[in-house]
């Protein structure tokens, strides 16, 4: 089904790739095969769009107007962008990147693949002289853990000046409450294992894009490296997308007031979280994203005092991932290759309990 201009993101989530026929089933099936009889359209589930991931790429590209080619994981979405580039080319990436994305830029830069310059997330100006030489511009924002913001327009706008690609990690916000596209990126990228899944139990990675010859060579990089999606993980992220909207805007209510809960306890040293008024990014936010999502990171005094206050919960749970339904924190400083963290940083994934619960599961952690 295409979408009708008219039609709210909600209602695209809800509707989006559902088959449309008499006898037809409502939800896209499962279709458990690799392999299809030949002189169709589909042939091996490598090569070919399964009808469940064009379910999924027809949700998650309809609701930024765009195309989606999905992928195995987050990780498996992100490398296929860096696999685009030549040998030799020059990215630049962030100081405070995904850790793994910050493994893919230094591998290849060991290798002798690429050069790389680090550029802090909110540093305009830095950003701005990187793209003067890079092929490759990977911002992520809100960076993950210090929900730092970059000024998505300004390196876009840039960016059409010098032709070199340009994408945005847009996991943290998802595409409801931020347009790369929109703003000028080339590709956005968004690990589908957090907010689209949204429940913990899949692995699953998007890229989308309105360039139909980027489309085409980030499917041709899926069908040569293998990031193919699985049918079962694809039909479980559709079901996450259905009742998307719903979690996101529930789940950064319940953010926004614990981050300010949180700005007011004697124990807490330091909250980061875009949505508050005097966080030093919440201008530049509040100018491309129409929600400021669910991550908030919090400093408490001590590295002992954050190992101590991650293990003292009882309802949020001791655990790395975020984007889920139920609420999740982690020291980062505790992490190996994290140790520019700040020490005693906390960061939280707030999910969808009752706020005054999470609040007295923190307060408790925190006394
Ligand atoms: C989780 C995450 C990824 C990687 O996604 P996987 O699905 O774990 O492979 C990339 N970027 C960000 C910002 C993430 O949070």
């Amino acid at each position: 089904m295409e979408r009708d201009d008219e039609w709210s993101d909600e209602t695209w989530l809800v509707s989006g790739g559902r088959p449309h026929a008499p006898g037809e089933p409502l939800n896209a099936p499962i279709v458990p095969a690799s392999n299809f009889e030949l002189d169709g359209d589909v042939l091996y589930a490598r090569t070919d769009t399964t009808p469940t991931w064009h379910a999924l790429e027809t949700v998650v590209g309809g609701l930024e107007q765009a195309q989606c080619v999905s992928f195995a994981s987050g990780m498996a979405a992100v490398s296929s962008v860096f696999a685009l580039l030549p040998t030799g080319a020059h990215i630049a990436v962030p100081s405070d990147c995904y850790q793994a994305t910050e493994g893919i830029a230094a591998e290849g830069e060991a290798q002798g693949r690429w050069t790389v310059d680090r550029i802090a997330t909110a540093d305009t100006d830095g950003w701005l002289a990187a793209l003067a030489t890079a092929d490759l511009v990977w911002v992520e924002s809100p960076s993950n853990p210090l929900l730092e913001v970059a000024e998505l327009a300004t390196i876009a706008a840039a960016d059409r000046k010098t032709g070199s690609l340009f994408a945005v990690d847009n996991t943290f916000a998802t595409a409801l409450l931020q347009r790369p596209l929109d703003l000028g990126a080339d590709l956005s990228v968004q690990s589908a294992t957090k907010f689209i899944g949204g429940h913990s139990d899949l692995l699953s990675g998007v890229v989308t894009t309105r360039s139909l010859e980027l489309v085409e060579r980030l499917r041709r990089s899926r069908t040569l490296h293998g990031g193919t999606p699985g049918a079962l993980e694809s039909y479980l992220a559709v079901r996450g997308a259905r009742t998307m909207a719903l979690r996101v805007r529930h789940a950064q209510d319940t953010a926004l007031e614990l981050a300010r809960r949180l700005d007011d306890h004697d124990a807490v040293a330091k909250v980061r979280y875009p949505g508050l008024p005097t966080d030093p990014n919440h201008a530049r936010a509040k100018e491309q994203m129409t929600g400021f999502g669910s991550i908030v990171s919090f400093e408490v005094a001590s590295f002992q005092a954050a190992h101590d206050t991650v293990r003292r919960t009882r309802l949020i749970r001791h655990a790395t991932s975020l984007g889920s339904v139920e609420s999740t924190m982690e020291q980062r400083a505790a992490l190996e290759g994290q140790e520019e963290v700040p020490p005693g940083l906390i960061r939280l994934s707030v999910g969808l309990e009752h706020v005054d619960d999470l609040w007295a599961d923190l307060q408790h952690a925190l006394s």
